[in-house]
Protein backbone atom coordinates (compact mmCIF):
# COMPACT_ATOMS: atom_id res chain seq x y z
CA UNK A 1 0.00 0.00 0.00
CA UNK A 2 0.93 3.34 -0.66
CA UNK A 3 1.17 6.65 -2.26
CA UNK A 4 0.17 5.77 -6.21
CA UNK A 5 -0.27 9.10 -7.56
CA UNK A 6 -0.48 12.99 -8.22
CA UNK A 7 -1.73 14.56 -10.80
CA UNK A 8 -0.43 18.34 -10.84
CA UNK A 9 -0.86 21.03 -13.37
CA UNK A 10 -3.40 24.02 -14.69
CA UNK A 11 -6.81 24.33 -14.65
CA UNK A 12 -8.66 22.85 -17.39
CA UNK A 13 -6.42 19.92 -17.94
CA UNK A 14 -8.20 16.85 -16.42
CA UNK A 15 -6.60 16.65 -13.24
CA UNK A 16 -9.86 15.69 -11.51
CA UNK A 17 -10.52 13.49 -14.16
CA UNK A 18 -7.58 11.71 -13.91
CA UNK A 19 -7.48 10.40 -10.63
CA UNK A 20 -10.96 9.90 -10.58
CA UNK A 21 -11.18 7.37 -13.12
CA UNK A 22 -8.30 5.85 -11.60
CA UNK A 23 -10.49 5.77 -8.31
CA UNK A 24 -13.72 4.18 -10.50
CA UNK A 25 -11.69 1.46 -11.79
CA UNK A 26 -10.48 0.70 -8.64
CA UNK A 27 -13.36 -1.60 -7.40
CA UNK A 28 -11.21 -4.23 -5.16
CA UNK A 29 -10.42 -1.41 -2.14
CA UNK A 30 -13.25 -2.37 0.59
CA UNK A 31 -13.42 1.19 1.29
CA UNK A 32 -12.70 4.63 -1.41
CA UNK A 33 -12.78 8.20 -0.60
CA UNK A 34 -12.78 10.59 -2.43
CA UNK A 35 -12.11 14.68 -0.75
CA UNK A 36 -13.71 17.02 -3.77
CA UNK A 37 -14.24 20.65 -2.69
CA UNK A 38 -16.69 20.68 -6.04
CA UNK A 39 -18.97 17.85 -5.25
CA UNK A 40 -20.67 19.92 -2.97
CA UNK A 41 -20.04 23.29 -4.17
CA UNK A 42 -20.65 22.29 -8.07
CA UNK A 43 -22.61 19.10 -8.06
CA UNK A 44 -19.33 17.39 -9.61
CA UNK A 45 -16.46 15.23 -8.82
CA UNK A 46 -14.62 16.48 -12.24
CA UNK A 47 -15.73 17.85 -15.74
CA UNK A 48 -16.94 14.81 -16.85
CA UNK A 49 -17.99 13.18 -13.85
CA UNK A 50 -21.11 15.08 -12.52
CA UNK A 51 -23.98 13.63 -10.15
CA UNK A 52 -25.22 10.91 -12.56
CA UNK A 53 -22.46 9.70 -13.65
CA UNK A 54 -21.30 8.98 -10.07
CA UNK A 55 -22.70 6.08 -8.19
CA UNK A 56 -22.73 7.45 -4.88
CA UNK A 57 -22.84 4.37 -2.95
CA UNK A 58 -20.12 2.90 -4.03
CA UNK A 59 -18.16 5.92 -2.42
CA UNK A 60 -17.69 8.36 0.27
CA UNK A 61 -17.38 11.76 -0.58
CA UNK A 62 -16.13 14.38 1.41
CA UNK A 63 -16.06 18.31 1.10
CA UNK A 64 -12.62 18.81 2.97
CA UNK A 65 -9.92 17.45 5.22
CA UNK A 66 -11.49 18.32 7.93
CA UNK A 67 -14.62 16.23 7.25
CA UNK A 68 -12.03 12.80 7.16
CA UNK A 69 -12.10 10.78 10.62
CA UNK A 70 -8.70 10.09 10.83
CA UNK A 71 -9.26 7.09 13.09
CA UNK A 72 -11.13 5.31 10.91
CA UNK A 73 -9.10 5.44 8.14
CA UNK A 74 -6.65 4.05 10.28
CA UNK A 75 -8.79 0.96 10.50
CA UNK A 76 -7.23 -1.67 8.48
CA UNK A 77 -9.10 -2.63 5.75
CA UNK A 78 -7.49 -1.81 2.18
CA UNK A 79 -8.83 1.69 1.74
CA UNK A 80 -8.10 3.83 -1.48
CA UNK A 81 -8.00 7.81 -0.71
CA UNK A 82 -8.29 10.25 -3.68
CA UNK A 83 -7.43 14.08 -2.70
CA UNK A 84 -8.34 16.58 -5.14
CA UNK A 85 -7.01 20.16 -4.92
CA UNK A 86 -4.84 19.47 -2.65
CA UNK A 87 -3.31 22.75 -3.04
CA UNK A 88 -5.81 23.78 -0.87
CA UNK A 89 -5.51 20.88 2.25
CA UNK A 90 -4.29 22.45 5.62
CA UNK A 91 -0.75 21.38 6.55
CA UNK A 92 -0.40 19.59 9.02
CA UNK A 93 -3.59 16.74 7.84
CA UNK A 94 -2.12 16.87 4.71
CA UNK A 95 1.35 15.67 6.29
CA UNK A 96 -0.09 12.88 8.24
CA UNK A 97 -1.71 11.72 5.77
CA UNK A 98 1.13 11.08 3.36
CA UNK A 99 3.26 9.54 6.76
CA UNK A 100 0.38 7.21 7.13
CA UNK A 101 0.30 5.96 3.75
CA UNK A 102 3.73 5.56 3.68
CA UNK A 103 4.01 3.23 6.37
CA UNK A 104 0.71 2.07 6.49
CA UNK A 105 -0.43 -1.49 4.73
CA UNK A 106 -3.93 -0.01 4.17
CA UNK A 107 -3.94 3.06 2.40
CA UNK A 108 -3.64 4.42 -0.78
CA UNK A 109 -3.53 8.02 -1.51
CA UNK A 110 -3.93 9.39 -5.19
CA UNK A 111 -3.60 13.51 -5.01
CA UNK A 112 -4.82 16.04 -7.80
CA UNK A 113 -3.65 19.67 -7.88
CA UNK A 114 -3.02 22.93 -8.94
CA UNK A 115 0.30 24.03 -10.48
CA UNK A 116 0.39 27.37 -9.50
CA UNK A 117 -2.25 30.23 -8.26
CA UNK A 118 -3.32 33.18 -9.96
CA UNK A 119 -0.62 35.18 -9.51
CA UNK A 120 1.67 32.73 -11.34
CA UNK A 121 2.86 31.32 -7.52
CA UNK A 122 3.39 27.80 -6.72
CA UNK A 123 1.33 27.00 -3.87
CA UNK A 124 3.41 25.91 -0.42
CA UNK A 125 1.62 22.00 -0.63
CA UNK A 126 3.12 20.98 -4.17
CA UNK A 127 6.83 20.87 -2.30
CA UNK A 128 5.90 19.39 0.43
CA UNK A 129 4.07 16.70 -1.99
CA UNK A 130 7.46 16.61 -4.01
CA UNK A 131 9.28 14.40 -2.19
CA UNK A 132 6.95 11.60 -1.50
CA UNK A 133 5.58 11.44 -5.61
CA UNK A 134 9.10 11.77 -6.71
CA UNK A 135 8.66 9.05 -9.72
CA UNK A 136 4.96 8.94 -9.67
CA UNK A 137 3.68 12.76 -10.94
CA UNK A 138 2.17 13.81 -14.48
CA UNK A 139 2.28 17.11 -14.69
CA UNK A 140 -0.71 18.04 -17.50
CA UNK A 141 -1.21 21.58 -19.04
CA UNK A 142 -4.06 22.72 -20.71
CA UNK A 143 -3.18 25.02 -23.80
CA UNK A 144 -2.79 28.79 -23.48
CA UNK A 145 -5.75 30.75 -24.48
CA UNK A 146 -3.43 33.16 -26.37
CA UNK A 147 -0.89 31.40 -28.04
CA UNK A 148 -2.15 28.12 -28.01
CA UNK A 149 1.02 26.31 -26.93
CA UNK A 150 0.42 23.21 -24.93
CA UNK A 151 1.86 24.91 -21.70
CA UNK A 152 -1.01 26.73 -20.32
CA UNK A 153 -0.43 27.57 -16.80
CA UNK A 154 -1.86 30.28 -14.63
CA UNK A 155 -5.38 30.97 -14.67
CA UNK A 156 -7.03 34.36 -14.63
CA UNK A 157 -9.80 35.50 -14.17
CA UNK A 158 -11.77 37.22 -16.71
CA UNK A 159 -12.87 41.09 -16.97
CA UNK A 160 -15.83 42.62 -18.72
CA UNK A 161 -16.53 45.69 -20.05
CA UNK A 162 -18.19 48.12 -17.41
CA UNK A 163 -15.69 46.72 -15.11
CA UNK A 164 -18.06 43.49 -14.55
CA UNK A 165 -16.09 40.52 -13.29
CA UNK A 166 -16.94 37.31 -14.29
CA UNK A 167 -16.05 34.00 -12.44
CA UNK A 168 -14.93 32.53 -15.44
CA UNK A 169 -11.19 31.68 -15.95
CA UNK A 170 -8.29 32.13 -18.84
CA UNK A 171 -5.63 29.88 -19.29
CA UNK A 172 -2.01 31.37 -19.67
CA UNK A 173 1.35 30.30 -20.37
CA UNK A 174 4.00 31.62 -18.09
CA UNK A 175 5.22 33.72 -21.04
CA UNK A 176 1.31 35.38 -21.91
CA UNK A 177 0.82 35.62 -18.57
CA UNK A 178 4.44 38.00 -18.21
CA UNK A 179 2.97 40.05 -21.04
CA UNK A 180 -0.68 39.71 -19.44
CA UNK A 181 0.62 41.82 -16.07
CA UNK A 182 3.24 44.12 -18.23
CA UNK A 183 0.05 45.52 -20.37
CA UNK A 184 -1.95 45.93 -17.37
CA UNK A 185 -5.32 43.10 -17.22
CA UNK A 186 -7.71 44.87 -19.95
CA UNK A 187 -5.76 45.00 -22.41
CA UNK A 188 -4.84 41.41 -24.22
CA UNK A 189 -7.37 39.67 -26.16
CA UNK A 190 -8.27 37.09 -24.44
CA UNK A 191 -10.87 35.25 -26.17
CA UNK A 192 -14.18 35.48 -24.52
CA UNK A 193 -16.82 32.30 -25.31
CA UNK A 194 -19.75 34.07 -23.98
CA UNK A 195 -18.80 37.10 -25.90
CA UNK A 196 -18.40 35.32 -29.36
CA UNK A 197 -21.16 32.95 -29.08
CA UNK A 198 -23.70 36.10 -28.58
CA UNK A 199 -22.38 37.58 -32.10
ZN1 LIG B 1 0.76 31.68 -24.34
Amino acid sequence: MALIHYYQGSMYAGKSTAAVNTLLQAPHYQERIIISPSWHARGFLSRNHGKNEINEEELTILPDLDALDFHVIASPIKRLLVIDEVQFCPKEKLIQLLEMSNTSEHLDLIVAGLQVGQHGQPFANNALLLPYFANKMTIIHAPCALCQSKEGLVAVRKWLIDDHIRDEYSLLCKSCFDKFFAYGRGSLPIPDPLFDKNK
